[in-house]
């Protein structure tokens, strides 16, 4: 496969299902894949470790501000995966609770934090070959992309397959409690003041509502012959 060193962005809303999709096209393509929203879940439970949110859900921004230059997040690859670290920490299993979910978007809207998280992703990206997913990869982390995908499913399809993915990981939430954190968090990145979750103009849609993941992927295949001319 003669595959040219693009970067593909994802985006959409909570649970469209856009980390197994990219993982599964990554792996396909042999590109690295790299999972924004782990990043934003890792400042979160930093905050949350170090007291920098309160009981209340409230949030010491000046606090916060002064150490995340000094955070250390990093993506390591293991084996075909990356996964996410806190110095020599592995907090792939922590930053996806719902305590961390319930926190997330607030915290993904505070601008510095943005700030820091964009430079981090551009600094792993570098060299292309890679695929991203996000809320905001193909209108602000990279407006470049080559390729871009706007995922979108039913809200009751989308709560039903996190449920099912906290309940396989031995979390317990109820179903409605899935549900509502969905909506809030998607109500909270789509009208944020910086990078709000929007479809990118030039995105492809991919809803998966009724789709297998095989058939994700046959469609992005096609679409890669389609713009780039390659078969794979
Ligand atoms: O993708 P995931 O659901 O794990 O992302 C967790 C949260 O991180 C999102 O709800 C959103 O608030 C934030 N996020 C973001 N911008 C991104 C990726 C994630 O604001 N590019």
């Amino acid at each position: 496969m003669n595959i040219p060193d693009i970067i593909i962005a994802v985006d959409g809303c909570s649970s469209t299902g856009k980390s197994t999709y990219a993982k599964l096209v990554a792996s396909h393509l042999g590109f690295l894949y790299l999972d924004s929203g782990a990043m934003y879940r890792g400042v979160t439970l930093y905050a949350m470790e170090n007291g920098l949110i309160g009981k209340d859900g409230k949030i010491d921004l000046p606090g916060l501000e002064k150490v995340i230059g000094s955070l250390d997040l990093h993506f390591r690859r293991e084996g075909g995966a990356t996964a996410l670290w806190m110095g020599e920490r592995c907090i792939e299993k922590e930053i996806r609770t719902m305590a961390v979910s319930s926190y997330v978007s607030p915290v993904s809207a505070i601008p510095y934090v943005r700030n820091f998280v964009d430079d981090k992703l551009h600094a792993f990206a570098a060299g292309g070959r890679v695929i991203m997913d996000g809320r905001d990869i193909g209108t602000t982390v990279f407006p470049d992309a080559q390729l871009k995908i706007f995922m979108t499913a039913d809200d009751q399809v989308r709560a039903r397959r996190r449920f099912d993915e906290l309940r396989e990981k031995g979390q317990n939430p109820s179903f409605e409690e899935v549900l509502a954190n969905l909506k809030e968090r998607d109500y909270i990145d789509s009208h944020r003041e910086t990078s709000p979750l929007t479809q990118p103009a030039d995105a492809f849609v991919l809803d998966n509502t009724d789709m297998t993941l095989h058939e994700e992927l046959v469609w992005t295949l096609g679409l890669l012959q389609g713009r780039f001319g390659i078969l794979c």
